[in-house]
């Protein structure tokens, strides 16, 4: 099947609906919407065989969109959605790189440039044995939109590659970083792509790539974000998806009406999102009783302190050690080896870590538990499935591409500064953060208004997508 014939128009659906005798015309309406979506998405997953990822993230945002599309005859004219679906460009490359001990090693590095109408693509590099094209394309995808977001001109990217830098040493990760980025440099530019850190990349790894690929071009110039701040990075870049998050969470909870003091919040993973997110809900006097790893989960029923806090830190960002090493430092703290948070009693659930790290079974217990709010800071970390439990349950969901946008977004603020050469200070950067996510916040309430409350996953999805399928439509057929 085709994806070109596809979606219908409001008006091929009215004369069907005008054949399909005298049921309710609102149930015959959604039957021939999702009878259509799904023509469309089965042939998406023909064209992209096996990228389940890729086609999860895909079905998410047609789905909010898809009612737009009924009344936007010029956004069918233009086959936009077919377009909008397909990476502009993808590229694939090997990584040649020695360890310490002499051995030579082979990965496969990428590079998805997913959408420019908007800027230059934008997003992440990461490093981890589960990088591969599914993965890529549906970061690259699900950026689009979040960039969309943010309001900044950024177009969407994603790259990586499946190198493995746990148990790596220092000259063996630089090692990798300049193999890398002597392929990547060639593709990239700061008007071009501007890759920055995902999972596995962080300042040490955007360090080595950048010093790279100066080395290689013989220009020094902005095209990567997350940088040392001696050589061009933003203040507040490392703390920024973790606040943005908190932030975005803010506004979920005062537009109840209530605030974050005392609200238990479930935290997973333990790196930069998560951290950063944490040091933000303390200060904002919530309770934050859990943090993981891939090895387990550690609980803290009254709510980790500021000392606490620095200790995960320093075990997790200094020592690069494991999360159950916290319990034998802090006294009270449970480690559940093998386990997620999501059974712990909390208000609020962030899931900070990885794709797909919280399902059916995890949303049923947040549900039962009574949590108002799932809030994502990593990216698509709720399953298809999981999303579907929870607005069932009336547990607002802040996606990931609304909710953790602050990280790109200050590495968007980054570009600014260099292309000025100068550099903010970290309010002037917290004060054009926050009103960043508040303007997401608006977007989303503005486009996700559903029966007197918000469905943030929807107003997201058709905020981000209108943007971008607008600049599409003026730029013609590129
Ligand atoms: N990897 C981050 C994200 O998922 C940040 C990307 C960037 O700063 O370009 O949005």
């Amino acid at each position: 099947q085709s994806l070109r014939e596809l979606p219908p128009s409001k008006d091929s659906l009215l004369v069907r609906l005008f054949f399909s005798g005298s049921r309710d015309r609102d149930d015959v309406l959604s039957e021939l919407r999702s009878s259509e979506l799904d023509g469309f998405l089965s042939a998406l997953k023909k064209r992209h065989p096996h990228q389940e990822e890729f086609h999860q993230a895909v079905e998410e945002v047609l789905e909010s969109v898809w009612p737009i599309l009924e009344d936007r005859p010029d956004f069918q004219k233009a086959n936009l959605l077919e377009r909008l679906v397909e990476p502009e460009r993808v590229l694939t490359f090997r990584i040649v790189w020695e360890t310490d001990d002499g051995e030579v090693r082979v990965n496969r590095g990428h590079r998805v440039q997913f959408n420019s109408s908007i800027g230059p693509y934008k997003g992440g590099l990461r490093f981890h044995p589960t990088v591969n094209l599914s993965v890529l394309k549906f970061l690259g995808f699900e950026q689009c939109f979040k960039n969309a977001l943010t309001g900044l001109p950024m177009g969407g990217g994603k790259g990586g590659a499946d190198f493995d830098p746990k148990g790596r040493s220092e000259r063996e990760v630089m090692r990798f970083c300049q193999a890398f980025m002597t392929e990547l440099g060639r593709h990239i530019g700061e008007s071009t792509d501007v890759p920055a850190g995902d999972i596995g990349v962080g300042g040490r790894e955007v360090g080595y790539l950048f010093g790279q690929y100066k080395r290689l071009q013989n220009r020094f110039v902005s095209v990567l974000t997350g940088k040392g701040q001696s050589f061009g990075g933003s203040l507040l870049r490392p703390e920024a998806t973790g606040f943005g998050a908190v932030y975005f969470l803010r506004h979920m909870v005062e537009a109840k009406g209530q605030s974050l003091k005392d609200k238990r919040i479930a935290v997973s993973g333990s790196g930069n999102v998560a951290l950063h997110a944490a040091e933000k809900l303390l200060e904002l006097d919530a309770k934050v009783v859990s943090f993981s790893d891939s090895g387990g989960s550690i609980y803290v029923p009254e709510g980790l302190d500021r000392k606490g806090l620095e200790t995960v830190r320093h075990i997790k960002l200094e020592r690069r050690g494991r999360i159950h090493e916290v319990a034998d430092e802090i006294d009270g703290v449970e480690y559940q080896e093998g386990q997620s948070p999501w059974s712990i009693e909390c208000d609020v659930a962030m899931p900070c870590a990885t794709q797909n790290e919280l399902d059916e079974e995890d949303a049923k217990k947040l549900v039962s538990c009574g949590a108002q709010a799932v809030v994502e800071g990593a990216n698509m970390p709720c399953t298809a499935s999981a999303v579907e439990v929870l607005r069932k349950g009336s547990v607002m969901v802040g996606p990931g591409k609304a909710a953790n946008a602050g990280g790109v977004a200050v590495s968007g603020l980054e570009q600014s500064q260099n292309a000025q050469r100068l550099s903010w200070t970290r309010n002037e950067v917290d004060e054009k953060l926050q009103a960043i996510m508040e303007r997401i916040h608006s977007a989303c309430a503005e486009h996700g208004e559903k029966d007197g409350a918000i469905d943030y996953i929807d107003g997201a999805n058709r905020a981000g997508f209108l943007k971008v399928a607008d600049a599409m439509l003026s730029q013609g057929l590129v």
